[in-house]
């Protein structure tokens, strides 16, 4: 059989992750790094990204499950793992064996890590975890001493870091410097910096943001991909993933005609409409319709006609004669904004990137 070229696939340009993985580390000195992979590297490709990134120079892969730690691991990625969410009792075996590293979140938890480690006789590190305001995970923020000395009592297992989280790092800045300030003054409360080999607070825009106290490790996700969460960055980052396909079609429509479902655009004028081999099967956020999407044909932007299908959407080219059928399209890239497109939507970049479906073929170079 011929080849099926794909109709809808994603580039994903190496270089300009390592280009942003630099502006992370050069951030500030002695900085270093857990490179945030979870949810498939932002859906660029779990496996392709992690093996990439542990070549450079970073300290940690932070992802969300054991499922994804375990791809890591099958890959033969050696670089230290970080479990970002909690785990289940039953996972517990295979993170010790490992040496994955949880954050802890309660003694329960610590106390059945300390007893598997005990029984495969080892000792795991473990970061604790501490709820400075996020409100998702770690211990809240009173009785740390004594929940610290609890732990510390645990042979099984060893402190090697403490964590938290940034609810609003770019949404509110007057609460995420206090947070800071709170953090550091946790670490001093619990015998200084020097207690804890790691310590990390700071998600993107937490690193791009803000002074980083007595924090030495960073755990920058978005930014790596190339989009800023403060705009006033986002000139130093390069956009990491392309999202591309082709026009499979082209008419033209007389006025007075509908296009798409719902037949929310009508033509006005006798239209030349193309068609694109992408939708919202392929992750294409559908709620952009209407809003204002742009796509990047031949060096010029053309509008979304009406609603976004499930495997194909139009466009008009009505005033570029030169657009042709096999043309290639960019949904978003470095000319369409993905933060632009996550507005038009009604959602973050974070949402888009993690939507892009498998049946978009990755293509790294
Ligand atoms: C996802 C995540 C990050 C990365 O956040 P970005 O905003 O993508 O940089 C950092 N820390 C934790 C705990 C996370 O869950």
């Amino acid at each position: 059989m011929p080849p099926s070229p794909p109709r809808a696939w994603a580039e994903i340009n190496l270089s300009a992750l390592r280009h942003n993985l630099r502006i992370a580390a050069e951030t500030w000195p002695d900085m270093a790094l857990m490179a945030v992979v979870k949810a498939g590297a932002y859906g660029h490709g779990l496996e392709d990204v992690a093996r990439f990134l542990s070549e450079e120079n970073i300290a940690f892969l932070g992802v969300a499950n054991v499922g994804e730690a375990r791809r890591i691991a099958q890959a033969g990625i050696t670089t230290p793992i970080y479990l970002l969410g909690a785990t289940w009792s039953e996972e517990r075996e295979e993170i010790v064996r490992h040496h994955w590293v949880p954050c802890i979140s309660s003694l329960e938890e610590a106390r059945h890590f300390d007893q598997i480690a005990t029984a495969q006789n080892t000792v795991l590190a473990v970061h604790l975890a501490v709820d400075t305001g996020m409100g998702r995970g770690g211990f809240v923020t009173e009785n740390l001493t004594s929940t610290l000395r609890a732990l510390r009592e645990l042979d099984g297992i060893r402190i090697e870091g403490i964590g938290s989280h940034l609810p609003s790092a770019d949404e509110d800045e007057d609460f995420t410097r206090a947070q800071f300030q709170q953090f550091t003054h946790i670490i001093n409360l619990l015998g200084g910096p020097h207690s804890f080999r790691w310590r990390h607070l700071a998600n993107s825009a937490g690193l791009l943001g803000y002074d980083p106290h007595t924090c030495n490790l960073a755990r920058p996700g978005l930014m790596l991909y190339g989009i800023s969460p403060l705009p006033q960055h986002q000139e130093k980052l390069q956009t990491v993933m392309t999202l591309k396909s082709r026009v499979t079609l082209i008419r033209t429509l007389p006025a007075g005609h509908g296009v798409s479902y719902g037949r929310s655009f009508v033509t006005t004028r006798p239209t030349r409409v193309a068609t694109i081999g992408i939708g919202y099967g392929d992750g294409y956020p559908r709620h952009a319709s209407g809003h204002g999407p742009r796509v990047f044909v031949r060096e010029h932007f053309f509008p979304i006609l009406g609603r976004v299908t499930m495997d194909q959407m139009m466009i008009d080219v009505t005033d570029a004669p030169e657009i042709q059928e096999g043309d290639e399209v960019e949904l978003f890239g470095p000319h369409v904004s993905v933060t632009e497109l996550a507005a038009q939507s009604q959602t973050i970049p974070w949402h888009i990137y993690t939507g892009i479906t498998p049946r978009v073929q990755r293509i790294y170079f």
